[in-house]
């Protein structure tokens, strides 16, 4: 019925619309300015570190106000990880591996508690994984010359002679006295696939304890996040092509405190008779896992992704996303060497492939 207050109303509009519009437009230009200011500011106060640890470079964003602030937090991450590099690499001498190994068939070691608690943790992974996942594998390591030594394919007779050593049962972990034993010589342990996520952990918490909360730490492939990018969108996680330096097969969108950790067959392999082989050792046969070129896992923690990169690379696609399936808070990416790719259900909705 309101005919003539409709008027009004009509007429009221017209008269003040170029009004609004003016003030709307530069509301809205202020608004992106703003925007673009805040933008520019928040990515100013990233900062970037790098150093070589573990054989690996390792790189790291942090986000702060304060560039001093940035490079204390970012110093005393890289000095944490420098300390546990020092105490679980088996290439360093007087590190709690080099005398573990070294007293192998002689008598029991002391060991840090550290130690005894990534080294707890890679016994249980050996057995959730049924020894494809084992670090005991170190003896095999030796033989093709993994990580740094003379790479060769070995004779067939000479893996034979190893396998008996490679079993993670044989390893007296004591966790009241806080030892360890070999109990024969010629075994020796390896956590290069479970003390590099370790070490991304203990950076993490050392830049958290700092008040850092947005970080992104990297030791080669070994990925831990502290929150969202700055601006409060996720990280976005390129996984690398498996036959294409240099490219990415996919990306995940992921933030909150999570690792991202990658075994592939392509980072560290050498070439020999037209074949090339790497550095991840089926413990049962001695030679690489072939079944397939990389495995992403999302996981709370980059030690428990670490050691789940290598357990499922080794199982392969069935068993290996079957085990994934089962574990609460893991995720995969699988690549077989044919370049299938096959995703966890948990990240169905986020991975976006690329081509
Ligand atoms: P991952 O799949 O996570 O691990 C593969 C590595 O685990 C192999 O290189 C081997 O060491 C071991 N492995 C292979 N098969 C198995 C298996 N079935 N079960 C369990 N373990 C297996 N590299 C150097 O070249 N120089 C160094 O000085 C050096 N120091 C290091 C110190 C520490 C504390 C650590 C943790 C690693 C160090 N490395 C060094 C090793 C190097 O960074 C490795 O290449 C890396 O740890 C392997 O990680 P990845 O993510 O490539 O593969
Ligand atoms: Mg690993």
């Amino acid at each position: 019925m309101p005919a003539p207050n409709s008027r009004d109303t009509t007429l009221k509009k017209s008269s003040v619309s170029p009004l609004f519009f003016i003030l709307g437009s530069i509301i809205v230009i202020i608004a992106a300015l703003l925007y673009i200011s805040w933008q520019g500011t928040a990515s100013a106060r990233l900062h970037d570190f790098a150093h070589m640890l573990m054989g690996t470079e390792v790189t790291l964003r942090l986000h702060s106000d304060n560039r001093r602030e940035a490079e204390q937090a970012g110093q005393a991450a890289f000095e944490e990880m420098a300390r546990v590099e020092a105490l679980l690499s088996r290439t360093v001498d007087d590190s709690d591996v080099e005398r573990v190994n070294r007293r192998a068939g002689s008598g029991p070691v002391t060991v840090s508690p550290e130690t005894v608690t990534v080294l707890r943790a890679a016994l249980e992974y050996a057995q959730l994984s049924g020894g494809a996942f084992d670090p005991t594998v170190a003896p095999l390591l030796d033989l093709w010359g993994f990580p740094g030594g003379d790479k060769r394919v070995p004779e067939p007779a000479e893996i034979e002679t190893l396998l008996p050593l490679v079993d993670f049962n044989l390893v007296e972990l004591d966790e009241q006295s806080g030892t360890v034993f070999l109990p024969a010589a010629g075994i020796s342990i390896d956590l290069g696939a479970i003390a590099k996520g370790y070490n991304v952990d203990r950076g993490l918490a050392v830049l958290s304890a700092a008040g850092v909360k947005h970080a992104f730490l990297n030791a080669g492939g070994d990925i831990g996040l502290l929150g969202t990018r700055p601006d409060g969108s996720p990280w976005r996680i390129g996984i690398g092509h498996p036959r294409e330096p240099g490219q990415v097969i996919g990306v995940l969108p992921l933030s909150g405190d999570i690792a991202v950790v990658t075994s592939g067959d392509y980072e560290r392999f050498f070439e020999e008779g037209g074949r090339s082989y790497h550095h991840i050792l089926d413990p049962s046969t001695g030679y690489p896992s072939r079944l397939l070129a990389g495995v992403t896992i999302v996981a709370p923690t980059a030690m428990e992704a670490d050691a789940l990169s290598t357990a499922v690379f080794v199982l392969g696609p069935a068993r290996g996303m079957e085990l994934v399936e089962d574990l609460p808070g893991v995720e995969a990416v699988l690549i077989t060497p044919e370049l299938k790719v096959t995703v966890s259900s948990g990240l169905k909705d986020i991975f976006e492939p690329v081509r």
